[in-house]
């Protein structure tokens, strides 16, 4: 039976001389994966070679016991091409696809992680080098919100006293896993002291929006080793960003 759906292309991988293994993170069902038949012909019946952040209406067969369906139709509708000409914004784009693959399962769906990811290669697409920052860590936020793994950042994580900007200091740990106040911080031999601005954001992502590039970069850093905690291995397109970030700052 053919299925439609809407789909972020997240993984792509030649097959033969002329097609596409394609992993797509669709809006209605979830992470899975099609073979493209003849997508890398010029003359198929795809629009050409379907590129990695690609977003567009699918239609493909998928049976409940095959590894991979058939995409039988693909119409582009988010080609992200200024992405791809701006180096930060394309390795973001990256990270996106490659966390939606790690956080996710097959035919598992989560229409609102599809909208937030496809609402950030929009603006990934649209803003200047110095806005990107701020909206991939909204993203990243949404993402662990999302599906389930956001650390506690309204209360301290372990004696759940209420985050306010009169703490001496602000620590923040993977294992707690959160924000932790200066007198459980003892007990975490894995947590980080952060700044107040940077606690401030874990707390009220919103501030990213106003946050200085010093405080975003300090926020990003937390989130990636974050999210490497609780994926348990680095993301593999992190340290191209952080390194992006470190240029930017020093710049
Ligand atoms: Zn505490």
């Amino acid at each position: 039976m053919l299925k439609k759906d809407r789909g972020i292309c997240i993984r792509t991988t030649d097959y033969s001389e002329s097609s596409q293994i394609l992993t797509f993170f669709s809006r209605d069902n979830g992470k899975i994966g099609v073979i493209a038949k003849g997508s890398r012909r010029p003359k198929s019946s795809f629009t050409g070679t379907i590129e990695i952040c690609t977003i567009g209406d699918m239609v493909f067969s998928h049976r409940d016991n095959e590894k991979l369906g058939t995409l039988t139709e693909f119409n582009p509708t988010f080609l992200g091409l200024d992405i791809r000409k701006k180096l930060l914004a394309l390795n973001c784009a990256y990270f996106v696809a490659e966390m939606l693959n790690l956080f996710t399962k097959e035919l598992d769906p989560h229409p609102a992680l599809f909208d937030e990811a496809a609402l950030f290669l929009q603006k990934l697409q649209e803003n200047p080098p110095d806005k990107i920052l701020p909206f991939l860590i909204l993203f990243e936020f949404a993402l662990l919100e999302q599906t389930g793994s956001q650390p506690l950042c309204d209360s301290c994580a372990n004696c759940k006293r209420k985050f306010d900007a009169g703490w001496k200091q602000y620590f923040f740990s993977h294992s707690a896993p959160g924000l932790v106040c200066r007198d459980c911080e003892p007990a975490f031999v894995d947590k980080k002291i952060i700044t107040p601005d940077c606690a401030a954001c874990l707390n009220q992502p919103a501030k990213v929006l106003n946050a200085k590039p010093a405080v975003l970069g300090d926020v990003e850093k937390i989130l990636i080793e974050y999210i490497t905690n609780v994926i348990e291995r680095p993301p593999k397109t992190a340290p191209m960003i952080l390194e992006l970030i470190r240029q930017r700052r020093t710049s």
